[in-house]
């Protein structure tokens, strides 16, 4: 049970497009399964709109899925959400009535929880935790603090935030989110290396290992969200931090102990030790409109997107660790939107034998694939069966996804990422977090990369196809064993 009596998650950018999408359906799941009880709960949305009678209410129904056997329904859910609109992020007085609210809703003489959650455009981030501080951060109650990416446009701006936040609140109470951390195909990466399986743990190295790939693809474009990803761009969206957070687990040395002190001082180390990526590794792209679909328009042609806009796109970028287990692997991050599926794996490419008796044999792969199913893949190389002696690679297969329920490698409730990373910032638990000395070391990789692309003329690929034709050159002379393989069209969202 929590050492709370009382809970009460104050979502600010209620009104907003994470809110309805995950953060009411991460609660309310947490709720239905459970791990948080309805009645000890009160969820306050909070923006500038206005909604009449119980048309937020509505609106946030919407997003929510009955659960069979649910520990609480949705409408007792829903009677436990409700919303205080603000005048402005930089009203203060908004943020009185937000605490009158809060405060009558909290049993007195109790352990209350606030847990407050930032879903804004990051121009809101410095008023309204500001705000919050001033007026509804009571002392002598825990009180906790979300902040939703992006954490900075780059190192500088990243530290001048941190500045910020340091100044209102201790480390202790900021919980800086990046979801794929509440990703089970993001953490499975630490008992895959650090378990029981030497075989894998000791060939994760230069030794054996000729590169590492992340192919993260999307099928649809910014359609909408175009305005704020015009200013960032795929490298910042997703490869700063989502696929960074990745190859930092996939490439860390081992922490001394599970605690979250030791698992973010070894993620650390990691990103000290990868060398900045300068621009000459990096390719970007922007995509051009589908030449078989009226309806998949070009990037430009959205009405959220400047006319001249070069923003990326997609990006391929390739980043070196300078240390003795990584020296001269190459780490290719590729992401891309509007292309011909929807996948996201991580993959170490082992290198062919020097002298191979089977000179035809594919090199054998390891992939961590968290879309369009979660799975573990290795590949082997291996004798057809039958006459004669072809070589053929063969997949090793943990599907967790389709494991039937009995499987030892599914549990009975799976928590998504949002749900699982909210639910440890209500129990205090910072491990899969972000602490500040890694949020601003994680741009000092990326910022020559980003600088220097900028205001490059990306190269053009069309809606639905596989991204640029020049990304076969780039790779070639850098990575010359890595090939991004296609599967089959998925058409779901993730
Ligand atoms: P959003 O829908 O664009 O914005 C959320 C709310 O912020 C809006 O409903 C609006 O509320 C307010 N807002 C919009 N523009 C504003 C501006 N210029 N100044 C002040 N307030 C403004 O954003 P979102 O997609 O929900 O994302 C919120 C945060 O989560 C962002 O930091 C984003 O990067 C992060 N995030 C989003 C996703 C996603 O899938 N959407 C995924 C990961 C992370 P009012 O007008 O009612 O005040």
């Amino acid at each position: 049970s929590l050492p709370f009596d009382h809970v009460t998650i104050a979502v600010f950018g209620a009104s907003g497009d994470l809110a309805k999408k995950m953060t009411y359906p991460a609660i309310y799941s947490l709720v239905a399964n459970g791990m948080l009880d309805v009645n000890k709960l009160h969820v306050v949305g909070t923006a500038r709109s206005s909604y009449e009678g119980s048309e937020f209410q509505d609106k946030i129904k919407k997003g929510l899925k009955e659960k069979k056997d649910a520990k609480a329904s949705i409408s007792d859910f829903i009677s436990r959400c409700s919303y205080v609109s603000l005048k402005g992020y930089e009203d203060t007085e908004s943020y009185s009535k937000l605490d009158a609210a809060i405060r009558k809703l909290e049993p007195e003489g109790k352990k209350s929880l606030r847990l407050f959650y930032i879903a804004l455009p990051p121009s809101a981030f410095e008023d309204v935790s500001g705000n919050i501080k001033k007026k509804c951060w009571p002392e002598g109650q825990t009180n906790r603090l979300i902040v939703e990416k992006p954490y900075g446009k780059d190192e500088a701006s990243a530290k001048k935030l941190s500045k910020h936040l340091e100044s209102l609140f201790s480390e202790d109470e900021l919980y800086r989110i990046d979801h794929y951390l509440g990703k089970d195909t993001v953490k499975t990466i630490l008992p895959l290396r650090f378990g029981g399986n030497p075989h894998l743990s000791s060939t994760w190295s230069r030794e054996h290992v000729s590169a590492v790939t992340i192919n993260f693809k999307e099928e649809f474009g910014a359609e909408g969200r175009g305005g704020y990803f015009d200013e960032f761009g795929m490298i910042r969206d997703v490869m700063q931090n989502h696929l960074m957070q990745w190859i930092v687990l996939l490439g860390m040395e081992p922490p001394k102990s599970l605690s979250a002190d030791d698992i973010h001082e070894a993620k650390l180390k990691f990103i000290s030790d990868c060398k900045p990526i300068v621009p000459e590794d990096v390719l970007v792209a922007q995509y051009e409109a589908s030449k078989s679909d009226k309806e998949k328009k070009a990037y430009k042609d959205d009405e959220t997107v400047k006319n001249d806009s070069k923003a990326a796109t997609f990006a391929t970028a390739v980043m070196y660790v300078n240390n003795e287990r990584w020296r001269g692997v190459p780490f290719v991050i590729r992401a891309g939107k509007a292309l011909d599926e929807t996948r996201a794996e991580v993959t170490l490419h082992y290198k062919t034998p020097a002298k191979a008796l089977f000179p035809t044999a594919t090199p054998s792969t390891f992939t961590v694939r968290d879309h369009p199913e979660k799975s573990h893949t290795l590949t082997l190389s291996t004798k057809q069966v039958g006459e004669g002696f072809s070589i053929v690679s063969a997949p090793l297969v943990v599907d967790f996804d389709h494991a039937s329920p009995s499987a030892s490698v599914k549990a009975s409730y799976v928590p998504s990422a949002y749900e699982t990373l909210i639910f440890e910032a209500i129990t205090g638990d910072h491990t899969w977090f972000i602490p500040r000395a890694e949020a601003e070391a994680g741009w000092r990789v990326w910022d020559k990369a980003i600088s220097g692309t900028e205001n490059r003329t990306p190269f053009a690929y069309e809606y639905g196809g596989q991204g640029p034709k020049e990304e076969k050159e780039f790779l070639k002379q850098r990575a010359h064993d890595v090939h991004f393989e296609t599967g089959e069209a998925v058409t779901e969202d993730f």
